[in-house]
């Protein structure tokens, strides 16, 4: 038999099958990374399962590259590819919220959007990422680094299964009774396994949380950053809080003649009783002077979805990351280099709290591979203008080169660049032989291998 047609495959999926000149196929094609402008043979918008199983039938049968995305928001631009398939699930975004188990099952094409959306209504929530989106898919398949971290885990920390179409085309569940491996490796091993249809997560009682948005002078960023790590390091566990650098966008906090200065930055938010929020901030406030703050309770949405028009759909971006164990004086010294020439309203360095609760998580309970790190650092430029993609990319890696000494030699796999392919082995560490074994069990020909790539030899 030779290899199937894309008239077979629209013969097999109801939903839209997209070609090379068919109404919508230059949206189908886009990611969110500008800087992959790329021309795939065919477009699957799953809207069931049974499309998932049929796309991911095709692309075995006729040899064909895969992308799977779920939001989009692959760094590398993993989402879509020249010639191949793309499995969208951007359709599959519905959420079920069950209020009284307190869990949430969603497709696996939902945005943080979509399910933060869902879930509030009842009051509940569970750790995503820092913008609203993010997918789901991606984001939790990396581990799930967010504001809610430090309380309730990583976004993989609040898995309680996962739905699964695998390289053979069978439909699996992994949980912890249920395919046991697979599902652990899911947990931090991304895209490698299979295309996850459905995630169920369990929820917790956040509704509104106090935010606060604490601009300081840049001579004042060594102060921030030394008490920051000490103050972290102990917080009580409603707090998530990061430094950053941060050009000032024209917002009506912020005093006019200061837009477009570069400034320190801490993001902080108590997700505890509301009437202490007020003072859950003051130790922001007492550390320097503030050149503009916003503070106040908002509702976890909002939060989440704060930062999401500094990254606008289609803007080009470059990303690096590392693990970080103790954020030593020198590595304070080069974030005070690097940090304050950030080029781009659009550009920062965010420094993620990991512990608290991450780390009550056993090292060999999921594939994540650094439950002893403190943070995550994520040195990301995004900017419109082609002609100035060499300079943006130059301080991501003079920022990541100036810091790596003082890092874990591996990064989250979510904060990886196109270039970063060789960091695989250091980005799992101890659990890279046994997600390679995984790999093999679930996909010994490598049909998933457009993602931070886990060769099965
Ligand atoms: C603006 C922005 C903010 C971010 N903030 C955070 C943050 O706060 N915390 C954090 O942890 N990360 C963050 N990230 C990184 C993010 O987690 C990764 O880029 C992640 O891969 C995005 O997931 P996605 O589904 O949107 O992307 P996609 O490009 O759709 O997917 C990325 C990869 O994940 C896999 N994948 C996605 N969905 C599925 C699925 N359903 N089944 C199987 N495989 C799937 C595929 O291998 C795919 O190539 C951010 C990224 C951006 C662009």
């Amino acid at each position: 038999m030779g290899a199937p047609t894309i008239d077979e495959l629209r013969e097999q999926v109801r939903a839209p099958v997209i070609t090379a000149g068919d109404p919508g196929y230059d949206e189908a094609r886009a990611v969110h990374n500008g800087m992959f402008d790329k021309h795939p043979a065919v477009v699957v918008r799953a809207e069931q399962v049974a499309d998932v199983i049929a796309a991911v039938n095709y692309a075995r049968d006729a040899s064909v590259d895969l992308s799977v995305r779920g939001g989009g928001h692959s760094a590398p631009g993993f989402g879509t590819n020249d010639d191949g398939m793309v499995i969208d699930l951007s359709l599959l975004r519905h959420v079920h919220v069950d209020p009284q188990a307190r869990t949430a099952r969603a497709g696996g094409g939902a945005t943080w959007g979509d399910f933060n959306y869902a879930t509030h209504a009842y009051g509940l929530a569970t750790t995503g990422g820092i913008v609203s989106t993010t997918g789901i898919g991606g984001l939790t398949l990396g581990g799930g680094i967010g504001y809610l971290c430090r309380g309730y885990g990583l976004s993989i920390d609040n898995l309680v299964s996962a739905e699964v179409v695998t390289a053979d085309g069978q439909v699996l569940t992994a949980s912890a009774d249920e395919h046991p491996d697979l599902f652990w490796a899911l947990r931090g091993g991304g895209g490698n396994f299979g295309v996850v249809t459905s995630f169920e997560y369990r929820l917790h009682p956040i509704n509104d949380v106090y935010v606060g948005l604490f601009f300081y002078e840049l001579e004042h960023a060594e102060a921030l950053f030394r008490f920051y790590r000490e103050f972290i390091n102990d917080a009580d566990e409603a707090y998530g809080a990061f430094p950053a650098f941060q050009i000032a966008p024209p917002l009506p906090f912020i005093p006019e003649d200061r837009h477009g200065d570069t400034f320190c930055v801490a993001v902080v938010h108590w997700a505890g009783p509301l009437d202490q929020g007020e003072n859950a901030m003051k130790p922001f406030r007492d550390l320097a002077p503030r050149v503009a703050e916003m503070v106040g309770p908002m509702p976890y949405p909002a939060l989440n979805s704060a930062f999401d028009p500094i990254f606008p759909k289609g803007i080009r971006s470059y990303w690096k990351g590392n693990f970080v164990t103790e954020l030593t004086d020198a590595a304070i010294d080069q974030h005070l280099i690097h940090g304050p020439k950030v080029p781009e309203v659009s550009a920062t360095m965010h420094l993620y709290p990991i512990n608290g609760a991450c780390h009550r998580v056993d090292a060999d309970d999921t594939a994540f591979a650094y439950r002893d790190a403190n943070f995550a650092t994520v040195i990301v430029a995004a900017w419109q203008d082609p002609a100035v993609d060499r300079q943006r990319i130059q301080w991501v890696r003079d920022y990541y080169d100036a810091t790596a000494p003082y890092s874990e030699p591996g990064g989250y796999v979510n904060f990886m660049a196109d270039d970063d392919q060789n960091r695989v082995e250091d980005n799992y560490r101890g659990k890279f032989t046994r997600l390679q074994e995984i790999k093999r069990t679930y996909d010994p020909e490598n049909l998933f291998h457009l993602n931070q790539n886990i060769p099965p030899t």
